[in-house]
């Protein structure tokens, strides 16, 4: 299957070299503690220029999801689905559903982090409904 690849930016560069070696990697500012998502220089709670980054756990619920219907992504017969994952530690990010029906997707699911590889050694992170 073939998937877009993200355009890097020094600010993400942490972020791709994370997927890369299967661990999901966010920023935590250094002041206020808190996890974001997109990387950006300055925290959007505190302002603080200062930040680390940790390591998720890749676990959280599915917060909001659309069902592209004419969508370029060659998804091998199964609907692609965009999906807004809240992480347990409070940062959100859009990645990918896999593994779920349709007709099962419901916002608050549980859903865990998986990393899957596409076409031209691309590796993208995706979630799928959480093992009990
Ligand atoms: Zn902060």
């Amino acid at each position: 299957m073939k998937r877009t690849a993200p355009l890097i930016t020094r600010d993400d560069q942490f972020f791709w070299d994370g997927v890369a070696a299967g661990e999901l990697r966010l920023q935590r500012c250094a002041r206020c503690n808190r996890m974001r998502h997109p990387p950006a220089p300055v925290c959007p709670f505190c302002h603080s220029l200062d930040w680390r980054v940790d390591r998720a756990s890749g676990r959280g619920t599915l917060y909001s999801y659309v069902i592209p219907r004419h969508t370029p992504i060659e998804s091998g017969g199964d609907p692609v689905v965009v999906a807004l994952i809240e992480l347990e530690e409070g940062a959100r990010l859009v990645s990918n559903l896999s593994g779920a029906a349709i007709d099962e997707i419901r916002n608050g699911m549980p859903v865990e982090v998986f990393f899957a590889d596409f076409e031209n050694g691309l590796r993208l992170h995706q979630f799928r409904p959480a093992r009990r």
